[in-house]
């Protein structure tokens, strides 16, 4: 069998008559049927075939097939975005009267998503805020049907044990096990092995990698992708062909986009953590990290995200990002050039103070998505900010 990197990049959608090298652009939202008898057995799933591009396409197909060769899952569906993903690895699975079991540290939309939504319809859930396992599992009631988690979670990047985790979920099989993949990708980590049931992406971000296009992913076992199907079917959330064909291309150069996140933000973090003006450095790969060890265990690299805390609380942190000059303040990440974001004023706004201190975000905090540009460049930016707002 062919490598892991290899496997990826020549997974590939069928070649057409026209014998092209790279994939086209399936634009289309139907499928015809050679005969009537052909479209009765393809609706009867008798015979496999395209219909519609609500439920598959080539473009989309092919996207999914490279996720799940990346993350060693058994089938995989897309979605128009990272949230519509997140809502479906719920939605399609819970029912009234059944509980959650989340990190307390999730993607805002998470939050809301959590509190706002779907109390209406009667479910209800436990927010754990620490890693140590009995705190998942004292969390866990007759009712619970999902067990959900971010591992680097954003922006305090706290990672939970995936291979204890896979251990509770061989104690509680019925509980379906999803995690949210998308700060450290399928190429760091893969979770599904460990145990998880469902593997969530926002493809917006890494998977994309340039700043383009919305899309989401979920990967896991058939037998619940086939439920997710049903959801996706009849409900609409499908991600187009062209953000399909958009994001496929990318996941050719996703590993090694990842190796350069990971090394610049590696020595990103190194430069701060000795600077004067920095209270604190997060970053998965620094042995001060701690759980550095599990990091290392888990992930083949500590990813593109570091998160840390200027002196002088928010009034400094404004100062200091508008002080940068290459880099842009903007609430997205995973992009080539680097993004600078202050989460107590943003992403987080919505929480009390109290939360966000105990989520790490201060009023100092910087969360920052370390591009693909040259060390020298962004270091050197990062430092001349530091340096003009002292
Ligand atoms: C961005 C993000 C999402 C939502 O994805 P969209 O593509 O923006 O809908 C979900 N989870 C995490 C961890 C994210 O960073």
């Amino acid at each position: 069998m062919k490598k892991d990197q290899s496997r990826i990049i020549r997974e590939q959608a069928p070649r057409s008559a026209t014998r092209e090298h790279s994939v086209p652009l399936y634009l289309t939202s139907s499928f015809i049927f050679d005969s009537a008898e052909q479209g009765r057995a393809i609706f009867a799933e008798e015979e496999e075939g395209m219909v519609y591009s609500r439920y598959a396409n080539p473009n989309t197909s092919e996207f999914i097939n490279r996720v799940c060769a990346m993350e060693d899952a058994e089938a995989g569906l897309a979605f128009s975005s990272g949230m519509a993903a997140v809502f479906a690895g719920f939605a399609a699975f819970i029912e009234s009267g059944d509980h959650i079991v989340s990190s307390r540290a999730i993607f805002g939309s998470t939050h809301q998503l959590l509190t706002q939504l779907f109390p209406k319809w009667g479910i209800t859930h436990t927010y754990v805020s620490t890693a140590n396992i009995a705190d998942w599992e004292k969390a866990i009631q007759p009712n619970t049907k999902i067990i959900f988690l971010e591992s680097p979670s954003n922006p305090g990047l706290e990672l939970y044990d995936l291979e204890a985790l896979g251990r509770l979920k061989e104690k509680y099989p019925q509980v379906i096990f999803s995690i949210d993949n998308c700060f450290a990708t399928p190429y760091l980590q893969k979770p599904l092995p460990y145990g998880f049931d469902l593997s969530i992406h926002s493809a917006t971000k890494y998977m994309d990698g340039q700043g383009r296009v919305l899309g989401g992913v979920v990967v896991g076992k058939k037998e619940l992708m086939d439920k997710m199907m049903f959801f996706i079917r009849h409900t609409g959330p499908a991600m187009s062909p062209f953000n399909a064909w958009v994001l496929s291309k990318s996941l050719e150069t996703l590993g090694l986009r990842m190796d350069r996140h990971s090394s610049n933000a590696l020595a990103l973090a190194e430069a701060l953590e000795k600077h004067s003006e920095i209270v604190d450095v997060k970053y998965p790969f620094l042995p001060s990290h701690p759980q550095y060890e599990l990091a290392k265990k888990q992930m083949k690299a500590g990813g593109g995200i570091v998160t840390f805390e200027v002196k002088g609380g928010q009034e400094r942190a404004f100062r200091f990002v508008d002080a940068l000059e290459m880099i842009k303040y903007t609430s997205n990440l995973g992009d080539a050039r680097t993004i600078a974001t202050h989460p107590a004023s943003t992403t987080h706004s919505k929480l009390k103070e109290d939360e966000r201190a105990s989520l790490g975000i201060h009023p100092g905090t910087i969360r920052l998505s370390v591009g693909l540009e040259d060390q020298e460049d962004i270091i050197g930016d990062i430092l001349q900010a530091l340096e003009r707002t002292k």
